[in-house]
């Protein structure tokens, strides 16, 4: 207990918001979390959920398709993009809903309103019409996440982020993304499958920068039998309105060419969310991107200011966040100094087909093991044979040839995210080569090949 009105105040109620108050409260902490937008954060609201719901509807296109072969004669019906939009709205909803519960049941008080730091240890909320209010916290927890960041080109204000693109009102006929990344990617597969024409724009040689080169080279491979054009080594220099119906944008690329669009959707990295937020009246240290620098314990230069998840720009995924916010609240209440595990995160990128890996690429292993062992397999997945769907799966182990241990597994092709999860505990535990072969396989599966590579 301390003098102060509360021992932690929670600016933020995303992933990693929500689950820093209902830990610490669990703990026996006074909590308050104080939340302007939306409960859930992104991942809830314009991110994981939503688009996770986006790629489920478009496969069902594929899924049509592949009845045939199955011996189903069914003509694939209409879509209807606004009656998907009504539904997802509505289980957004529900979903705040149950965030709402959660924080109530775990004793957080919610502060509805925009909260900023005076100093140190007091807090400023504008509830809009409940007016502003101050109070004081002994610890303070910065958790407000990112917001997608654009590049100022002439023209930029006619492209939307992924914000805008969960609330289209239709569906355009030729759609444009620019941007390599998870966002890009993902929403470049999502309308194409609801049929969209899709062009993908990306600055580089080849998308998913960072991921295995031989899993994202063959992604690129399957995206455009799927139909989707990438456009690599290209850069927008400027988006024009033009008059008419159809497609009311052009792209002009720095090539000289155009390219047609009905909406063009920017994914080109996202930014914390820091602005207003009296950091700067506190004196905690910062970054280039205004990300608030934290130690392995999340902590700032501030003794009593912590920061987890997007804020931070340490690795900006969900689940990180949430294994930031366990951490803290550990160390903070539960007498256990915790630092961050950053190590063996696994990630997927849910494109069609999806992608999953964990531990390392075979470039970083290379580079940091010199000596190693790479296992593949490329497949054509059992349920795909009796159907006209080409598409292969590609699984691949990097091994290190000194201890014979798994550094790496990736997976392109259908179930890919399902599978590498599973197999992150035995990455995580040091598993070996040996230790893979030496389980039974499931048969048939796709997930098997992870133990029979030879
Ligand atoms: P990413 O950082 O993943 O990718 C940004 C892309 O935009 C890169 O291809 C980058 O190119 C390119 N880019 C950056 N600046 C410019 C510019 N000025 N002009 C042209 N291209 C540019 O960001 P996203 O927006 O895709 O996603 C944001 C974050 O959200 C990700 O970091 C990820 O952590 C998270 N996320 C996770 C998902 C998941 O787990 N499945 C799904 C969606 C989002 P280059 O490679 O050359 O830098």
């Amino acid at each position: 207990m301390t003098d102060y009105d509360y021992d932690l105040f929670v600016i933020g109620a995303g992933s990693g918001g929500v689950r820093a108050s209902r830990m610490a409260a669990g703990h026996g902490a006074r909590v308050a979390v104080a939340e302007e937008r939306y409960l859930g954060g992104t991942c809830v609201n314009v991110g994981c959920v939503p688009k996770k719901l986006l790629v489920c509807a478009s496969a069902v296109a594929d899924h049509y398709r592949e009845a045939a072969g199955f011996g189903w004669a069914a003509e694939q019906p209409a879509f209807d993009w606004a009656r998907l939009i009504a539904n997802k709205n509505r289980e957004i909803e529900r979903l705040n809903g149950i965030y709402r519960g959660l924080l109530d049941s775990a004793g957080v008080e919610l502060v509805e309103g925009r909260a900023g730091l005076l100093d140190p240890h007091t807090v400023e909320i504008d509830g809009g019409d409940a007016g502003r209010r101050r109070v004081t916290a002994d610890q303070v927890l910065v958790a407000v996440g990112s917001w997608p960041d654009m590049p100022p080109i002439p023209g930029i204000e006619h492209a939307i982020s992924s914000n805008e693109a969960f609330y289209l009102e239709r569906l355009p006929e030729r759609f444009a993304v620019v941007g390599g990344g998870y966002i890009g990617v993902e929403f470049a597969g999502i309308f194409a499958g609801l049929g969209c024409d899709v062009t993908l724009v990306y600055r580089g040689p080849l998308f998913l920068r960072g991921f295995d080169e031989e899993i994202r080279t063959y992604l690129a491979g399957e995206m455009r039998s799927r139909g989707i054009e990438l456009r690599f080594d290209s850069r927008v220099e400027s988006i024009e309105e033009t008059a008419g119906s159809g497609d009311r944008l052009r792209l002009h690329l720095d090539n000289g060419e155009a390219i047609r669009c009905g909406e063009v959707l920017y994914a080109t990295g996202r930014r914390p969310l820091v602005t207003d937020l009296g950091l700067e009246n506190c004196g905690v240290a910062q970054g280039e991107l205004g990300e608030v620098l934290v130690d392995e314990y999340s902590r700032s230069n501030v003794p009593n200011i912590w920061a987890i998840g997007d804020v931070t720009d340490r690795l900006n995924l969900t689940p990180v966040a949430i294994h930031e916010a366990m951490c803290l609240s550990r160390t903070l209440y539960g007498g256990e100094p915790t630092p961050v595990d950053h190590e063996s995160v696994a990630t997927a990128v849910f494109s069609q087909p999806p992608l999953a890996a964990v531990g390392l690429t075979e470039e970083e292993a290379r580079t940091r093991y010199g000596e190693v062992d790479v296992y593949r397999s490329r497949f054509r997945p059992l349920k795909l044979t009796l159907t006209d769907n080409q598409e292969r799966t590609l699984v691949k182990l990097i091994v290190d040839r000194a201890s014979g241990r798994v550094l790496g597994a990736h997976m392109l092709g259908a179930d890919a995210p399902e599978i590498i999860q599973g197999l992150v505990i035995a990455v995580k535990m040091g598993a070996t080569k040996d230790d893979f072969d030496a389980a039974m396989a499931i048969h048939p599966t796709s997930a098997e090949e992870f133990v029979t590579l030879r």
